[in-house]
C-alpha cells in the first residue's frame, strides 16, 4: 500500500505526526482537530509501512466504542488479518489480557473473577452495614478507587489514619479488600494496579512491545501513566494524543501533569499542534471557544473552523424540567421532518452532566415513541434476570466468589432467608473459608452451623448445592460429553424452572425479561463457537487471547472462563450502549463523560443550571467549564442548550454560571426561530456518516425541492472544488455545509 491511500484526507501537519520517525510523540489539539484519524492512521502506517508487526503494537483508548471504531478503520487499511493481531482496547483490557495471559508468575489464579462497578458497591454496602458505619457507599468506592490509584492499600492506609473518620473509612476499605480477596475476584483498579506490578516484576512479558499509542492522554492517571512507561520500558517508542482543554477526569484522579511529566521524563518528547477543526460548524465552535476562553489561567490556543458558519447554536429557557424535555423530542421531531426523514435518530444525542437527568428526558421520549439508547443506564447485564443466571454461571465456574453466591442462594426463594446469610456468611469468615465451603459442608453434614438450620432450610440450601455440583460436572468434568454454555444455561433455567418463576414474579413485563434470557442464549451460543467468540471479545475490546481456540475447543470450563470476563468488562457503561444496537435507530442519551471523543451532528445539553453545570458537589469549576466544552464540541451541525426555569424539584433555578458571562449570549439565539429551512437542508447532507457522500446528496436532491428561483449551486451540479474536498471513504462522508446553505432551498 502506498502513503497516499493511508495518508489520504490528512492535513500536512497530520501527516508528519502520521509519518514522524522520533520515539516519543505528543499530539496536543483542541476537538474535532483529528487527533483520533491521526492516530489511528499512524497505526495503520506503523503496520503497512514501518512493517512492524501488529501483536507487537498496544493502543490504548479511553472508551470500548473508540476502540471498536478504531479497529474498524484499520481494517480498512491493513485488512481484517492483521487488525485483528493489533493489542487495541482500554487500559482495562489490555492489563486483563496480561494478568490473564501471565499473571501466574504473581501467583494470581487464573480464573479470577472481575468485580465490577456494582459488584464493588454492593460490596461496600454489606461491609458499611455489618458495621453500622455512617458512609456512603458511592463516596467511599471513589475513595477506595483514588487511594488504590495513589498505590495505596488498606493495610498502608490504616497506619496513616489520624481520625475516627479515616479509622471508619479503613475499616470498609479493608473489608473491601478482604472481600475480593475471599472471592478471588479483582476490581477495576486492581487490572491496573496488578499488571503494573506484573510488568515491573517481569519484564519480559513485554519485551515485544515495539510501539505504543495513547488517545484521550489527557485523562490518565497515575497508575496508567505508570503502566504506558512499563509497556514501553524496553524501547520507549510513545505517541500520545490529548488536548488539555478536554480533561475532565480531575475527579477520578486523572493528571493533566502526566503531559509535562511525560516531557520531563523523555527529553527527546516532539510536540505537533492541530489547528483546523473539521467536526463542527463555525457557529458551533466560536461558541464553545468562547466558553473555554473564561478560564483565564489557560494559553490561548489557535483553531479554525473548516465548515461553514452555518446555525447558531440555541440556549432556551423553558419552565420546567418537563417542558424542557417535552419540547426537546418535539425538535428532534421537527428536524427530522423538516429534512425528509434524512437525519436518522442516531444522529441525534442529549448529553447530560449526570445520569439523573435522565428520567424527565426518557419519559418524553417515551410517551412520544421516540426510540433511545441509554448509556450507562440500567443495561442489559444489569437487569435481575441476566445477572441471575449469569451468578449461577460464576458460582459455578468459582465457587469462591461469594459475592455472587450470596445474590442466588435464595433464588429463587428457597428458604434461606438473609439471616442464615449472614450466619453463613460469618461463620464462612471465622473460619477462613469460602461461604460455599460451608454451604457445602452444612448440607452434607460434615459441620454443624453457628446457627441450627431449620429442615426445609436445609433442604433449601441442598437444593441449591445439588445446582451447582451438577452445573459443574457438565462444565469440568472430562467424562461428560462436550456440554457447551447453552447446554449449562439450559441446564440452569430447566432446574429454576426459571420462566416459570419470571411469570410468577414479573406478571407485567415477564415477556420482556424472557427476551433478555433468549438474548442470553444467543451470546453464550455465540460464545460456544471459537470465532464468534473472539468476535465478542473484540466488540468489548479484549484483545485476542492467545492459544483462544485450542482452549475453547477442548473445554467449557476454560469458555465459561472467558465468557464471564467479557461480561464483566462489557459491564463498564459505554459498552452497553454497544450491545444495545449501535444501528439501530435510536437516540443517544448519555452522560457528557461517556460522550469523550464521540461526535453527532445533533447535540442537546439541557439542565444548564448551576448546581447541574456546574455542578453543586463539584471542588473544580474549571474542570466543569471544561465538560460543557467537551459537550458543545461534540456537535458538528446543530447545537441546543437549555435551561429549565424550575428543576424537577421544582426549585427555581439559575442559568449556569458560563452562560451568564457577558458577551455569550451573542454567541447563542436565543428566541428566534430555532431551524431555518435552507440550514436544515445543509445539515441533513453535511455529516450522514455511514454512505457515501454522493449517495447521499443523490438522497438529498430527491427529497428537496427547488426554489423556483434558486437553483442548485452550479445549476444543479455540485462544484467539483467542493467534491474534491470531500472525504469519500466509506465511514467519513463529508459534504461542506457551505454548498447547501449558501443556496436557498425550500423543502417539501
Ligand atoms: P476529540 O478531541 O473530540 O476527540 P479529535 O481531535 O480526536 O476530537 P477526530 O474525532 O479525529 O478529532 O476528528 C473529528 C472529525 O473530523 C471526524 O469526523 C474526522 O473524520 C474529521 N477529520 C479529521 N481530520 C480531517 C481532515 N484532514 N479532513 C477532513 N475531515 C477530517
Ligand atoms: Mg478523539
Amino acid at each position: 500500500m502506498d502513503n497516499g491511500v493511508l495518508l489520504h484526507g490528512l492535513n500536512s501537519a497530520q501527516r508528519d505526526a502520521v509519518t514522524s520517525d522520533v520515539s516519543v510523540l505528543q499530539l496536543l489539539a483542541p476537538p474535532g482537530s483529528g487527533k483520533t484519524k491521526t492516530l489511528t492512521a499512524r497505526v495503520a502506517y506503523l503496520v503497512a509501512r514501518k512493517q512492524l508487526r501488529p501483536w507487537n503494537i498496544i493502543v490504548c483508548t479511553f472508551t470500548v466504542k473508540a476502540a471498536k471504531e478504531m479497529k474498524e478503520r484499520i481494517r480498512g487499511f491493513v485488512g481484517d488479518e492483521l487488525a485483528k493481531q493489533l493489542k487495541l482496547g482500554t487500559f482495562h483490557s489490555i492489563a486483563l489480557r496480561y494478568l490473564k495471559q501471565y499473571g501466574h508468575h504473581i501467583g494470581l489464579d487464573k480464573d479470577f473473577g472481575i468485580a465490577d462497578t456494582n459488584d464493588s458497591k454492593a460490596i461496600i454496602k454489606r461491609i458499611i452495614k455489618q458495621n453500622d458505619l455512617s458512609i456512603e457507599a458511592g463516596q467511599a468506592r471513589a475513595r477506595i478507587s483514588a487511594q488504590k490509584s495513589k498505590g495505596i492499600d488498606s493495610e498502608q492506609f490504616l497506619k496513616t489514619v489520624k481520625s475516627v473518620e479515616q479509622h471508619d473509612f479503613a475499616q470498609v476499605y479493608l473489608g473491601y479488600e478482604q472481600a475480593l480477596k475471599a472471592s478471588n475476584l479483582l476490581d477495576y483498579d486492581d487490572l491496573l494496579l496488578r499488571c503494573s506490578f506484573l510488568l515491573r516484576t517481569h519484564t519480559q512479558c513485554v519485551s515485544n512491545v515495539e510501539a505504543l499509542l495513547i488517545d484521550e492522554f489527557q485523562d490518565t492517571n497515575n497508575v496508567q501513566y505508570d503502566l504506558m512507561s512499563l509497556f514501553a520500558q524496553h524501547r520507549n517508542v510513545i505517541t500520545i494524543v490529548g488536548d488539555p482543554d478536554q480533561s475532565i477526569y480531575g475527579f477520578r484522579n486523572a493528571e493533566i501533569k502526566n503531559l509535562s511529566r511525560m516531557k520531563s521524563q523523555w527529553p527527546d518528547t516532539l510536540t505537533i499542534n492541530l489547528e483546523e477543526n473539521y467536526r463542527s460548524s463555525g457557529a458551533i465552535l466560536h461558541a464553545a471557544q468562547h466558553i473555554i476562553e473564561q478560564d483565564e489561567s489557560r494559553p490561548p490556543k489557535k483553531l479554525q473552523a473548516t465548515h461553514s458558519l452555518g446555525m447558531r447554536p440555541v440556549l432556551r429557557k423553558l419552565p420546567s424540567a418537563e417542558a424542557e424535555a417535552g419540547w426537546l423530542v418535539s425538535e428532534i421531531q421537527r428536524i427530522r421532518a423538516l429534512t425528509g426523514n434524512l437525519l436518522r435518530l442516531s444522529d441525534f444525542a442529549v448529553l447530560l452532566r449526570s445520569a439523573a437527568l435522565s428520567r424527565a428526558i426518557e419519559s418524553a421520549m417515551g410517551k412520544a415513541g421516540v426510540p433511545y439508547r441509554m448509556v450507562g443506564g440500567n443495561r442489559f447485564y444489569d437487569r435481575i434476570e441476566v445477572k441471575l443466571l449469569v451468578d449461577y454461571l460464576r458460582v459455578i465456574h468459582q465457587t469462591g466468589d461469594n459475592e455472587a453466591l450470596e445474590r442466588i442462594v435464595n433464588m429463587p426463594a428457597r428458604r434461606v432467608g438473609p439471616e442464615t446469610v449472614r450466619a453463613l456468611r460469618e461463620q464462612a469468615v471465622s473460619e477462613g473459608t469460602s461461604v460455599w465451603q460451608v454451604v457445602l459442608d452444612s448440607v452434607q453434614c460434615r459441620r454443624r452451623p453457628i446457627t441450627k438450620l431449620t429442615e426445609p432450610t436445609r433442604k433449601g440450601l441442598a437444593i441449591f448445592v445439588d445446582i451447582v455440583l451438577t452445573g459443574q460436572k457438565k462444565a469440568y468434568d472430562e467424562g461428560t460429553a462436550r456440554a457447551s454454555l447453552v447446554d449449562l444455561v439450559n441446564f440452569l433455567l430447566k432446574k429454576l424452572l426459571f420462566q416459570d418463576w419470571l411469570k410468577k414474579k414479573y406478571p407485567d413485563d415477564h415477556e420482556v425479561r424472557w427476551q433478555n434470557v433468549e438474548e442470553l442464549i444467543a451470546q453464550a451460543s455465540d460464545a460456544s463457537d471459537p470465532e464468534r467468540l473472539q468476535a465478542m471479545l473484540d466488540q468489548n475490546a479484549l484483545p485476542e487471547i492467545d492459544g483462544l481456540e485450542q482452549r475453547t475447543a477442548s473445554s467449557l470450563g476454560d469458555t465459561l472462563s472467558l465468557f464471564l470476563s467479557n461480561i464483566s468488562l462489557a459491564s463498564s457503561s459505554e459498552a452497553k450502549a454497544e450491545e444495545e444496537g449501535e444501528n439501530v435507530e435510536q437516540v443517544t442519551i448519555s452522560t457528557i463523560h461517556a460522550a469523550k471523543g464521540l461526535e453527532w451532528p445533533v447535540v442537546f445539553i439541557p439542565a444548564c443550571y448551576d448546581g447541574s453545570i456546574p455542578h453543586s458537589r463539584a471542588e473544580d469549576n474549571d474542570e466543569e467549564r471544561r465538560l460543557l466544552y467537551v459537550g458543545m464540541t461534540r456537535a458538528q451541525a446543530s447545537l441546543y442548550l437549555s435551561c429549565p426555569i424550575k428543576n424537577t424539584r421544582r426549585e427555581e433555578t439559575a442559568l449556569s454560571t458560563f452562560l451568564l458571562q457577558p458577551g455569550v449570549s451573542a454567541f447563542f439565539e436565543e428566541h428566534g426561530p430555532t431551524v431555518e429551512p435552507s440550514a436544515v437542508a445543509g445539515l441533513a447532507v453535511t455529516l450522514r456518516r455511514d454512505c457515501p457522500a454522493l449517495k447521499v446528496v443523490e438522497e438529498a436532491k430527491s427529497s428537496i425541492k427547488r426554489d423556483e428561483d434558486n437553483y442548485w449551486p452550479l445549476n444543479g451540479e455540485f462544484p467539483p472544488e467542493e467534491l474534491a474536498k470531500w472525504d469519500h471513504s466509506k465511514d467519513s462522508a463529508t459534504v461542506p455545509a457551505a454548498v447547501f446553505s449558501t443556496a436557498s432551498i425550500t423543502l417539501q
